[in-house]
């Protein structure tokens, strides 16, 4: 080994154990290196290298301390694969036999990280030697098929899911960790994920406690000292024993006021550990599994069935995608090479989740087209006799909603059909329409709302549309309300006459769903604010007629790709406008300076005779009494700001018969100013309603702003909606109205409210909410219905356009995926859907 690479490891390792404060050499490491470059170069070291070294340790001493350390760990490992140092001799395990057979297959003694590496990039991986497998054995052997996994892991496993070789295989790693930004001690904080490379400075195993064993090991790196802690691995202290250097990946916490690190990741420092920078994958776990032996079993797992992956595109299509092999995706996923080749595979397989999603729900969706319903005809006379017997013309967009409804409804097949109309927009009397035509053709209809204050408010909305109609459009409609709270002699009589075709236009809660509700001929369901519902309701509520024609509604405002996928088996129609004439809510940003001021504002909309609403984003106060509680604030207007005004308490806690109790209050104006949580989002219809404060309202995301918003402006009195935040001077929040103040340079917080003031399109703020918090949130928990998505983001929508179409272009040449070439994508569609989960 040249004597330049020996004198640079020595200085760069003290460098590093002085805590990289660039003293070890006279005048600091950058002009240093210099001179050794020259010297290097007289010992003939290869130039290329020289130069890698010295641009490692350019301007060494202008660097912070984060980066000195990353120059020096590069350069140290780089110089290492030159001259192998006695820590690394004694790390690397005995000639390394690159097939140990099963009989001597070391245990504890294997080494995380030194499984087997999957290549990466090339096409032709699998071509190396003959995977080591029972002959005949598929990837839906048992996992104990994997050498190494024995029954009772197996056991433990299927806790995670996984039961055979392809569910282990399709284990994505939760995260990553990137060795590639080495910290040193004095950089890392509390509750920061790390790695670092440290000496060890003592190891010691105590037991606290019986069945309890603590051991800890101290480390030490010349910038400061860390513990890190195992519990009940007496081993790692023998194991431990035996390295000076290790390189430790955990998250730092502050134990007894020292930096702790608790079952840490780790492993010794070699020459490989510290080039093997790439990304570590962390596994979710579960008890008696650990990261190390996990990790060890799917890089087995990947070498031996990874080349019996099928792969579900054709090398074609999948190379006009720009996507990588099956097989590659899979390797890589368990042991990315960077970021990049990381994002390649999480690419491919999110392509895939959304292309199994696409085509099952658009193989239902057009298996659904060929199931046989009875046609529900009206003509153009019938449809403008109704129209010209509304108190009001319909907009463009209802109109054309209503064209697309009443072609389905013609149709000798079930409509499936979303009608999504922002709030306000006018989707009710759409219904009424397609339950008219249900009707005039002899059947009857249902309208399903998820509370018995809607059903309350639809069913005289459709009493006083159809009062005193006379004709065809109108003529023999019946309309009756069904919910649970109706006494049971009332429900019985309800019940008979929806059995006898007596009623002909039932509007109802869940009742409607109920056991003992029979109706004679159902030919047409609604069902209003869908997303309340789970899909097997929807499910149930059709099952009460044979093939009735549904149409489901939904004010949620979601970008279009993104309802294709969640509601990809029905046709959608948009009302995108609203209402002409209405006048806008005017929106605006108070802070708390403005509380007095807004107090005086709603007494003076009370005293006009208007209402209003407070909403608050908890029910009660919490221990963390930052939040404002609707309990607390209701008791204080009432009884400090407001004594002489009637105020009302709203919030999920009270029983259903309390809520619509107080929502009847409030419609009849017995309430002035109605005190809630986020409970008042949906539907109600209180046009006499003109103001709504929300408190803290940085807590709510745009679109339940937006759905709050639209609980006013419906009647023809101007209305205002207050979004209050303590995050920023109430004085630079009114600027932001005169454009004063730039609004991107205000906490993000206070930008998403701003997004709700300037944009009154609630399509668009979905849009933008979307982006700022991804689906997960925007929907709350789990779609029903939905099988889960491990690597397909739902705001990916240029993907999941794109297996839209490729879905719609398979279909179109292959309806039921029976074609030989499509035999892998018919399986994998199979596996997904049946699993309601992925095994793609
Ligand atoms: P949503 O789509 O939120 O369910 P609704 O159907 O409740 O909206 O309609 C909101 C209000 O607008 C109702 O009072 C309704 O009578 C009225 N409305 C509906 N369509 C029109 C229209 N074309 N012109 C004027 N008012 C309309
Ligand atoms: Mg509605």
């Amino acid at each position: 080994m040249a004597e330049c690479v020996r004198r640079l490891i020595n200085i760069l390792t003290d460098e590093r154990n002085r805590g990289y404060d660039d003293e070890v050499v006279i005048g600091g490491l950058a002009s240093y290196i210099e001179n050794w470059s020259r010297q290097a170069r007289a010992e003939g070291l290869d130039s290329g290298l020289i130069q890698e070294i010295v641009s490692y340790l350019l301007g060494y001493h202008g660097k912070p301390q984060s980066a000195r350390a990353e120059a020096v760990g590069a350069s140290l490992s780089r110089l290492r694969q030159l001259a192998p140092t006695r820590m690394q001799a004694q790390a690397v395990p005995p000639a390394a036999a690159p097939e140990p057979g099963p009989a001597v297959q070391p245990s504890a003694a294997a080494e995380p990280g030194t499984g087997p590496q999957p290549a990466q990039g090339g096409e032709a991986r699998l071509e190396a030697p003959a995977p080591r497998r029972a002959p005949h054995i598929s990837l839906d052997a048992p996992v104990t098929a994997v050498r190494g996994i024995k029954e009772a892991r197996a056991r433990l496993l299927a806790r995670l899911g996984i039961v055979s070789v392809r569910d282990l295989l399709h284990y994505y790693p939760r995260e990553y960790h990137d060795r590639s930004t080495l910290k040193t001690i004095n950089q890392i904080a509390p509750g920061e994920q790390v790695t670092i490379a440290a000496n060890v400075f003592s190891v010691s195993t105590r037991q606290p406690r019986p069945g309890m064993r603590v051991t800890t090991a101290v480390l030490m790196d010349g910038t400061g000292r860390v513990e890190a802690t195992w519990f009940n691995q007496p081993w790692v202290e023998t194991r431990l024993a035996h390295y000076r250097e290790i390189l430790v990946t955990g998250k730092v916490d502050l134990h007894l006021g020292r930096l702790t690190i608790s079952r840490p990741e780790w492993e010794p420092l070699t020459s490989e550990s510290l080039n093997d920078r790439g990304l570590t994958p962390i596994y979710g776990l579960t008890e008696g599994i650990n990261q190390r032996w996990l990790r060890k079993e799917i890089a087995n797992a990947v070498e031996s069935f990874g080349d019996l992956l099928e792969d579900e595109l054709q090398p074609q299509l999948r190379q006009e995608l720009g996507l990588i092999p099956m097989q590659q995706a899979i390797a890589t996923i368990h042991h990315p090479p960077d970021w990049d080749g990381l994002d390649q595979a999480r690419k491919r397989l999110a392509f895939t989740e959304f292309l199994m999603l696409q085509l099952g729900m658009l193989q239902r969706k057009r298996a659904a087209r060929q199931a046989e319903a009875a046609p529900l005809m009206v003509d153009e006379k019938w449809r403008s006799e109704f129209e010209s017997a509304l108190p009001f013309a319909l907009t463009a967009a209802q109109s054309r909603a209503l064209d697309e409804i009443l072609g389905d409804l013609a149709a000798p097949h079930p409509m499936l059909r979303l009608l999504q109309g922002d709030v306000g927009s006018g989707k009710t009397v759409v219904a009424l329409a397609a339950m008219l035509a249900a009707v005039s053709s002899g059947k009857q209809a249902a309208f399903m709302a998820p509370t018995e204050i809607l059903a309350e408010q639809h069913y005289r909305t459709f009493q006083r549309l159809l009062e005193g109609k006379e004709g065809r459009p109108f003529s023999g409609a019946r309309v009756l309300l069904l919910t649970g709270s109706l006494p049971a002699p009332e429900k019985a009589q309800a019940q008979a006459a929806i059995a006898a075709g007596d009623a002909n236009i039932i509007v109802g809660t869940h009742a409607l769903i109920q056991e003992a509700v029979a109706f004679r001929d159902l030919g047409v369901v609604v069902v209003d604010e869908q997303h309340r519902f789970g899909v097997e309701q929807r499910a149930v509520l059709s099952a009460k007629g044979r093939q009735p024609h549904v149409l489901v509604m939904s004010a949620t405002p979601i970008p279009r790709t993104l309802a294709l996928t969640l509601y990809g088996d029905l046709d959608l129609s948009l009302i995108d406008e609203l209402p002409a004439g209405r006048m806008p809510v005017i929106t605006v940003l108070r802070g708390e300076a403005a509380r007095e001021s807004i107090y005086a504002f709603m007494r003076d909309q009370v005293r006009r005779g208007y209402q209003g609403f407070v909403i608050c984003p908890a029910i009660t106060g919490s221990e963390d009494g930052d939040v404002r509680a609707a309990v607390d604030e209701f008791q204080r207007l009432q009884e400090s700001i407001f004594p002489d005004l009637h105020l009302g308490l709203l919030h999920g806690k009270l029983t259903g018969q309390q809520k619509d109790e107080t929502m009847r209050q409030f419609a009849t104006g017995a309430i002035d100013i109605l005190v809630a949580t986020s409970v008042v989002e949906v539907g109600i219809d209180v046009p006499n309603a003109t103001f709504i404060v929300v408190e803290q309202a940085e807590r709510f995301g745009l679109a339940q702003l937006h759905q709050f918003r639209g609980r006013v402006g419906r009647g023809s009195a101007r209305s205002y909606c207050v979004l209050m935040t303590d995050q920023v001077e109430n004085a630079v929040l009114k600027q932001l109205e005169t454009g004063a103040v730039d609004c991107s340079s205000l906490p993000t917080g206070v930008q998403r409210l701003d997004a709700v003031r300037r944009e009154a399109d609630g399509f668009r703020l979905a849009e933008i909410d979307l982006r700022l918090r991804g689906p997960g949130e925007f929907f709350g928990k789990r779609q029903s219905g939905l099988p889960d998505l491990r690597m397909a983001e739902l705001s990916d929508l240029r993907t999941l356009e794109l297996a839209r179409r490729l879905s719609e272009r398979i279909l179109d040449a292959d309806p039921v995926l029976e074609n030989p070439e499509n035999r892998a994508l018919q399986q994998a569609l199979a596996r997904f859907w049946q699993n309601g989960a992925l095994a793609v």
